[in-house]
């Protein structure tokens, strides 16, 4: 049952897709909360993937995983990033969850014999999950980002929902439409017309918006908000001018100026208007956005960079904004170049040479044998030449793998990721995966989500965090095989982190005297830098960075 009074505010996207409804929703979350309302942000998917965890992030984008394990799309990322707080499960839906449910449930008869069907049985699911969700995560608010764009098949359920909901709590129900206004150049004009059509589309599922947030190249100037407030039934004050700004942290600040925070407390008849305090958020936007800090030049070496002609960097976007948030407590500038590891592995001897000219170089998560014999040659291009290396996950299993072949020389050193009957297995598959992977249940099996890590006195790990214990996310079926960690260690890799019981080695690095910073992480810091909390191995490496000089 939903809570007494909660509000709910559902955004939808008019037009077309891409235009930035999640960030406007995480804005709409942040202006809410700042004006002390607590909020929840809610993803609805209309895919028919359980999780996000099954597709390709050249596909998808990244996927981000919740503190519970839950592969979620990357919306969320920017939610908690946005919040300042963790999630729940509550807060993601896709439409294979919900009709997973409700087929699940048809097979135990709890349908008691009749015939399910979408209308009623999956909305009663989806509307049970939002009153869930509202219930559960102690909010006040919850804004409801429906994936895709109005007149899209797959979210009319969603968007049917969302107007029984209105039904169910009149007063405390309101619209966001997130809309594009193009500006097609040979008119040089805005036009308001594809907007207006959505508004209509969106009629025609019984819901009229009370807001229309009006993305585009430009602001939306008095004229335009008229026709469209009297076009489409919306007040004047309530068109929101979004225009196109560099970073997506300015667009509460932006949104801020048109009184975007008190005229959603307006319409949901919250009584209290309190002042923004956008104090702590302004300040760190404005870092980010300092075009005059000195650059911090970072290679991120990966693989899932190519689609078609385009060059995708979705794939690895928390780490993108992990780092952006400790070069802004830092003062500089992160310039990331994308480098790919396939065409190191085919032997392109002078992208390897060019690393020399980075600060820093990260090998993010992965799967899978391409590109990674190329990894491996760009981990060892770190170490001996001494520049700043920060391994995620796959990257800190190839740090070690590269660190065996080559320091230990254990020429065939491998992962059975790759080689299943490797002479080396220096990293192996976990116990519990085995079955996963010989049953084919791979959807949401690995080991997912936060686990505790202890950290050991005196190591790099250690003296960033400033704690003996911290908690990380995980995703990964892989590990340090225990067999090769005494002689790792004696050949001079320490393993900083450490699961409570010794078992599973969390964090491995070299130590200070030998390399400025080389250090890899089995989990995934990026899902828990915030932008008014950077992550401290981030902070760390980055001050690495900033040590080595620059080079042409
Ligand atoms: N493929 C590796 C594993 O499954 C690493 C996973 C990752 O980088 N997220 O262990």
């Amino acid at each position: 049952m939903a809570k007494e009074g909660h509000k709910y505010i559902f955004v939808l996207g008019g037009v077309m897709s891409g235009v930035g409804k999640g960030v406007v929703t995480s804005s709409i979350g942040l202006l809410l909360q700042q004006k002390g309302y607590p909020v929840n942000l809610v993803k609805v998917d209309p895919y028919l993937n359980v999780d996000a965890g099954t597709m390709n992030p050249t596909e998808h984008g990244e996927t981000f995983v919740l503190k519970s394990g839950l592969e979620t799309d990357q919306d969320m990322g920017n939610y908690e990033r946005f919040l300042d707080r963790d999630l729940t499960d509550e807060d993601y839906m896709t439409s294979g969850m919900v009709y997973q449910s409700v087929i699940t449930r048809e097979r135990s008869l709890e349908y008691g014999g009749k015939c399910v069907e979408a209308i009623p049985h999956v909305r009663d699911e989806i509307l049970k999950r939002i009153e869930a969700a509202a219930a559960e995560n102690g909010g006040r608010v919850s804004v409801i980002e429906i994936g895709g764009t109005i007149g899209d098949f797959q979210n009319a359920l969603f968007i049917d929902a969302a107007r029984v909901m209105k039904m169910r709590y009149p007063d405390d129900v309101i619209f966001v439409m997130v809309s594009y206004l193009p500006v097609p150049g040979t008119l040089g004009e805005m036009k308001t017309k594809p907007t207006q059509s959505a508004v209509r589309a969106l009629n025609s599922y019984g819901i009229q918006p009370d807001f229309i947030v009006a993305r585009s190249t430009h602001a939306v100037d008095e004229k335009r908000k008229e026709k469209l407030a009297i076009q489409c039934s919306v007040r004047t004050d309530r068109v929101i001018s979004a225009p196109d700004i560099k970073s997506i942290y300015e667009v509460p600040l932006n949104l801020e100026k048109d009184h975007l925070g008190d005229e959603l407390l307006d319409a949901l008849k919250l009584p209290e208007k309190r002042k923004t305090s956008l104090a702590a958020w302004r300040k760190f936007a404005t870092a980010a956005l300092n075009t005059k800090a000195p650059e911090v030049k970072i290679a991120i070496v990966g693989k899932y960079f190519d689609t078609g002609d385009f060059v995708l960097s979705d794939a690895y976007l928390s780490i993108i904004e992990a780092i952006k948030f400790s070069a802004a407590k830092l003062g500089r500038q992160p310039k990331i170049t994308w480098v790919n590891a396939k065409n190191i592995e085919k032997g392109d001897k002078k992208t390897l040479a060019e690393l020399a000219s980075y600060q820093g170089i990260i090998v993010p998560g992965g799967f899978g044998e391409t590109g990674i014999e190329g990894k491996i040659k760009a981990i060892q291009f770190a170490r001996e030449h001494k520049i700043p290396y920060f391994g995620l996950c796959y990257g800190m299993q190839l740090m070690v793998i590269e660190y065996a072949r080559n320091v230990l020389k254990l020429k065939n050193a491998h992962t059975t990721e790759i080689q299943k009957n490797s002479e080396d297995p220096v990293v192996d598959i976990m116990l519990e995966q085995k079955k996963h992977l010989s049953d084919k249940t791979y959807g949401g099996t690995m080991r997912l989500g936060s686990y505790p890590c202890y950290l050991k006195k005196g190591t790099i790990a250690r003296n960033a965090y400033k704690k003996e214990m911290v908690d990380e996310r995980h995703r990964h079926r892989y590990e340090i095989n225990p067999a090769y960690v005494k002689k790792l260690e004696d050949a001079g890799l320490v393993f900083s982190g450490t699961s409570p019981d010794s078992i599973l080695m969390e964090i491995a690095e070299l130590p200070k005297s030998v390399h400025p910073f080389m250090l890899g992480t089995q989990f995934h810091p990026e899902f828990q830098a915030r932008p008014l909390s950077p992550h401290p191995l981030f902070t760390e490496f980055l001050k690495a960075a900033i040590a080595r000089k620059r080079r042409k």
